[in-house]
């Protein structure tokens, strides 16, 4: 089984190459990420993205320097007061614009619980009640998930939900929930 998922993630990966479109993404290691605990394989494709704000780092992530001093303070937090295994995303997208790797692709998150095995979770790093996130943030997200597609991470007839449509909370924001409802993919709150 884990042979099969290696070819598949090997030929997705070949196969992006030839189209071109996807985003540089910053790995664990450009961001300096601790080890995980543990990690879960989750199942590809998923037919889910959850678009999530951080509330942690507002105001505090506009270099690269500062986003990656943001993201290891999550991470921080996620495993040490949290103690989940790891950074909660599978991605997020600091204020410079950059992309990067929290749990990855195909590993299982700890983001919106009932939907982690089953979504990517992209967190947009800020506190969006009042305000929108930059343009590169917000194009980053959305390059992000085109790249899913194409290289058949995520389903071509994916949902897009706000943290909100899944759980109480006040996720990702009110500005960037009502940003994200214009996106043609955004669906309605799931039942
Ligand atoms: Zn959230």
């Amino acid at each position: 089984m884990a042979s099969f998922s290696s070819y598949a993630i090997i030929a997705a990966t070949v196969l992006t190459v030839v189209a071109g479109q996807c985003p540089n993404i910053t790995s664990r290691a450009g961001w300096g990420a601790r080890p995980p605990k543990a990690t879960a394989v989750m199942r590809l494709p998923v037919s889910i993205s959850v678009i999530h704000h951080s509330v942690m780092g507002e105001g505090n992530c506009t270099t690269t320097p500062e986003c990656i001093g943001v993201m290891q303070e999550i991470q921080d937090f996620h495993m040490d007061g949290n103690g989940w295994d790891d950074i909660g995303y599978t991605f997020l997208i600091g204020g410079d614009g950059v992309i990067y790797e929290g749990r990855g692709w195909n590993r299982t998150g700890a983001h919106s619980p009932g939907y982690n095995d089953i979504s990517i979770g992209i967190c947009l790093i800020g506190n969006f009640m009042d305000h929108l996130p930059t343009t590169g943030q917000l194009e980053a997200a959305k390059s992000l998930i085109k790249c899913g597609v194409e290289r058949n991470f995520i389903t071509n007839d994916y949902q897009l939900y706000g943290h909100r449509d899944v759980r109480d909370t006040d996720c990702p924001g009110d500005m960037l929930y009502e940003e994200i409802s214009l996106w043609p993919e955004k669906a309605t709150p799931a039942p």
